[in-house]
């Protein structure tokens, strides 16, 4: 008889008691909005930029109401304008592309390697032929490419980088915390991401135009010295008159549900990736099938794994997912010819017009993605990889024994 697997992919864990007393607390005295206070009050918004703030090591930081607006709001606080293009991540999640096009820039996609990070080969290349200014680099599902050699690459130039940290909050590159290279770092408080808070996201930054920029951008009106992790009233003396309010505020509901969240995120990063290596230990020697070897200087969150079935039919790809689902185990695959639930690849982004990236159509085409939820346990992690080493083996044998009966 088969083992199968009976939990949930997209189960995450309840949100902490403490974050529900502090929900609830903000509900009984009915301010939600961020500058909606009573004398002598901080907002939960603002105390958790402060904390977010710390948490990162960067000098600012403004909760917003998503990952996407984030990254959207960082680009134009950068200085993008609709028609200039903007270079990303061939390989990354469509809200990347969909906040380049929400400032009316062209997004300029560029080719991922097998380790499914940025080529850097390929950026200079892009670089030199797009004149693009400014870089949206995506840590997709974690995986976070040589930041210094990208830095080098950027600053010299001229390239600001914007990075999305959706999938690398609480991770480090060189010991660096991952958003601390670039200009500015945004984060996602989606359900599937690190902190849960339905919707929401952050941006972090050094730099205090850019920081005053995003506040004003994010809708503060005129009251952004309500902001405790941005900078003080003189930087808004200029840009106040000159930036649109586009309003993307975070409120103290989800503020309270978050901050409750994150002094616990560096010990549920570890929880995390102790599944991915449980998950990767059995994988790891299965024929035909590839693990993604993880760099010595990238410390990872496991909150997701990846593997490839490189060269592998599409046929022989889809009977693996169908035997993987039959036995209860869920995995997405980023070479599928139509985009399906959150799973879309840059070619099905066509108001971008992207230009062909065969490096990246390889790729692809055997990339394996499966979500870890910390609702797993590590033994339930080695039962889901001992199904898929099994099914990925009996698919393989199978395809072998066609290949040499020459059907
Ligand atoms: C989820 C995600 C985002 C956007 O986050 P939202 O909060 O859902 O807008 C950005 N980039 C990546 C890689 C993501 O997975």
């Amino acid at each position: 008889m088969d083992e199968r697997f009976t939990g949930s992919f997209t189960q995450q864990e309840p949100i902490p008691e403490a974050g529900i007393a502090a929900a609830v607390d903000v509900m009984r005295h009915g301010r939600l909005h961020r500058y909606n206070v009573a004398e002598g009050e901080t907002a939960e918004a603002a105390r958790l930029e402060q904390e977010f703030a710390a948490f990162t090591g960067a000098d600012y930081c403004l909760a917003v109401t998503s990952g996407g607006y984030a990254m959207a709001c960082a680009l134009r606080a950068v200085g993008v304008t609709p028609g200039e293009a903007v270079l990303s991540n061939a390989f990354t999640l469509a809200p990347v592309p969909g906040a380049i096009a929400n400032v009316g820039a062209v997004p300029v996609f560029v080719e991922v390697t097998e380790s499914l990070t940025l080529d850097l080969d390929d950026l200079t290349e892009k670089i030199a032929a797009s004149g693009a200014r400014v870089l949206l680099l995506s840590h997709m599902r974690g995986h976070i490419c040589d930041m210094g050699r990208l830095m080098e690459i950027c600053d010299r130039a001229g390239v600001t980088v914007v990075e999305d940290c959706a999938h690398t909050m609480g991770a480090e590159w060189d010991g660096v915390p991952s958003g601390r290279h670039g200009r500015v770092a945004c984060y996602s408080t989606q359900t599937y991401k690190h902190l849960n808070s339905g919707e929401g996201g952050f941006l972090i930054t050094d730099n205090p135009e850019v920081m005053a920029r995003a506040v004003v951008l994010s809708g503060s009106y005129m009251l952004y010295e309500r902001h405790l992790a941005a900078p003080g009233a003189a930087a808004y003396a200029e840009l106040r008159w000159e930036t649109p309010n586009m309003s993307g505020r975070m409120d103290n509901l989800r503020a309270a549900i978050l901050r409750a969240q994150l002094p616990a995120l560096a010990q549920q990063c570890d929880r995390w990736t102790e599944r991915y290596r449980a998950v990767e230990a059995g994988l790891r020697g299965t024929a035909g099938l590839q693990v993604i070897e993880r760099p010595a200087r990238e410390r990872f969150v496991g909150s997701s794994i990846q593997f490839l079935l490189p060269d592998w039919s599409p046929e022989d790809i889809g009977a693996v997912l169908a035997r993987c689902a039959a036995r209860g185990v869920e995995l997405k695959w980023f070479g599928a010819a139509e985009p399906v639930a959150f799973t879309s690849r840059y070619d099905s982004w066509r108001y971008a017009a992207p230009a062909p990236l065969p490096q990246t159509d390889r790729v692809l085409a055997g990339l394996m993605d499966m979500r870890i939820p910390l609702t797993f346990s590590v033994e339930d992690c080695a039962l889901i990889a001992r199904i898929i080493a099994q099914e990925v083996g009996r698919q393989y044998q199978s395809a072998d024994a066609r290949v040499s009966a020459g059907t």
